[in-house]
């Protein structure tokens, strides 16, 4: 799924009226230039917006509400260029709801040392407003990114666009609606949540359709429409024969297709952009979702299996935040792990619903048995995931809050080829190790659901969950057993007492 809509990111420069129209005209260009180079960067998810240069509460406020009302605004950018009394920018910090980025930065990297008089000074003094501003924003405790750099510096860039590919998530994940076919696997605890608490704290709505309802869809769907998914498979995959036109499982490939046609004419009527299934609620479906549900989260949908919406929001999420990166994302979940010293990984893999985005190459199409369930044999894509760094995370509801639980991992090759294993998998080395990692993502209470991307690191997670509020533990090179459990401890009691930073 794709949104044609063009998100904006606004520049806004922070001045006073004392500096006189000459200094307040060279601020307004040199602010131009910067948010130019912005714009024209590459790699550069949103259109961004120079705002004129502000000077006093009543523009500032203003253009605040303007941004909270702006469906295109997804978030600000912020530099002080010269000194911007901060008592100016109270009203419209208190009413800001879009994400904020604090940038640091100064016209021209270099000083011209044999030139700069008093004027210079008084022009180029980010280094005194943005502290003004900092100040402003810790005492009203507002969130935001603080970037610090000329924007010439390749360390800067790359920074300022996970923070936008993170605020694009958050948008996405305000407007989202999610369609459950079912309800929660009975009995599992991780996949429950407090629906009310997300649609507060995040603005995705959550709710249950039966699954029959979505069976009627199905039944309307027009048998030539069938036939040419079903020859749009032939061709994107290594379609097995019996799946083939005149092989004898060919009807199971047809009841995929019209499942795939179902769940998108239902998902696109509702304006849903991720849902869940369950294989204790099938209804009158002939096999669980496997081939449909892979190739609607290749398109952006949200997924997770056995009734996990919250995993399925998160999908959503983060697929919006990678959109246009190279890489990709997937529903995941732990499944089984080599021990063996020396060359310890985790073999994730789900019943069938792992997205073909993360493939190392074409997919097979077959067709197996599914112990589970209890209907027909599902069709479903077969692969390894492609090698390289990537990040899993998963969201719990502690009970007082959402948690969100991360780890950079690398996916690598499985040690040999897999022939009995008959779904998509991946094979990865968590960092910092198999050992520390686990009993970190034991001790954070994480779930066995996770999103697998590497299409977004870190960065843009961290981002995000500053956005959202939400607390983040991520489990990297730096972590040890000791001190994370510290940091859990720890924001037991921040998560409790602040209401920011
Ligand atoms: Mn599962």
């Amino acid at each position: 799924m794709t949104s044609s809509d063009v998100r904006e990111v606004w520049f806004l420069t922070g001045s006073q009226g004392l500096y006189g129209e000459d200094t307040l005209r060279q601020v307004a260009e040199q602010s131009q230039d910067i948010a130019g180079r912005l714009a024209a960067a590459a790699g550069s998810p949103v259109r961004v917006v120079w705002k004129p240069v502000l000077t006093d509460a009543a523009a500032i406020t203003a253009t605040v509400l303007d941004a909270n009302a702006s469906p295109a605004c997804v978030g600000l950018i912020a530099w002080m260029h010269t000194f911007s009394p901060a008592k100016m920018w109270i009203a419209g910090l208190d009413l800001l709801r879009k994400p904020l980025l604090h940038l640091h930065t100064q016209a021209d990297a270099g000083l011209p040392w044999a030139t700069i008089d008093m004027d210079f000074m008084n022009l180029n003094q980010a280094a005194h407003g943005d502290r003004e501003f900092g100040y402003i924003q810790s005492r009203l405790k507002v969130a935001r990114k603080t970037v610090s750099g000329h924007v010439s510096d390749p360390a800067v860039l790359p920074r300022i666009h996970a923070w936008m590919r993170a605020a694009l998530g958050a948008t996405a994940l305000r407007e989202l609606r999610l369609a459950r076919f079912g309800d929660n696997m009975r009995d599992v605890a991780v996949t429950e949540g407090d629906k009310v608490e997300a649609q507060l704290r995040f603005g995705v709505s959550v709710n249950t359709y039966g699954v029959n309802d979505l069976v009627e869809v199905l039944d309307s769907i027009d048998d030539a429409a069938v036939g040419e998914l079903v020859k749009e498979y032939a061709a994107a995959y290594r379609l097995a024969p019996e799946l083939a036109e005149g092989g004898d499982r060919h009807d199971s490939l047809r009841y995929a297709a019209r499942i795939e046609l179902g769940l998108r004419a239902f998902l696109t009527d509702g304006g849903f952009g991720a849902f869940t299934t369950n294989f204790e609620d099938l209804g009158g479906l002939r096999q669980l979702p496997g081939l449909a549900v892979q190739r609607l989260m290749a398109d952006g949908y949200g997924f997770g299996g056995e009734g996990d919406w919250k995993t399925s929001v998160l999908l959503r999420t983060i697929k919006t935040m990678g959109a246009g990166l190279p890489g990709g994302t997937s529903f995941m979940e732990d499944y089984t792990y080599n021990l063996v010293p020396g060359s310890e990984v985790i073999l994730g893999a789900h019943m069938l619903e792992v997205c073909p985005s993360i493939a190392a190459e074409q997919p097979s199409c077959e067709i197996h048995p599914l112990g589970i369930g209890g209907r027909e044999d599902p069709v479903r894509l077969v692969f390894d995931a492609r090698p390289g760094p990537a990040v899993v995370v998963g969201m719990a509801d502690m009970g007082d809050r959402f948690r969100l639980v991360a780890n950079e991992i690398d996916v690598v090759p499985p040690a040999e080829p897999l022939p009995r294993l008959p779904v998509a998998r991946a094979v990865w080395r968590p960092a910092p190790d198999l050992r520390t990692s686990t009993e970190a993502w034991l001790t954070a209470g994480g779930p066995h659901h996770t999103v697998l991307s590497s299409a977004v690191g870190a960065e843009e997670l961290g981002d995000l969950a500053d956005m959202l509020g939400t607390e983040l533990l991520m489990i990297d090179q730096d972590t040890t057993v000791r001190q994370f459990a510290k940091e859990i401890r720890w924001n037991q009691a921040y998560y409790r007492l602040a209401g920011g930073l």
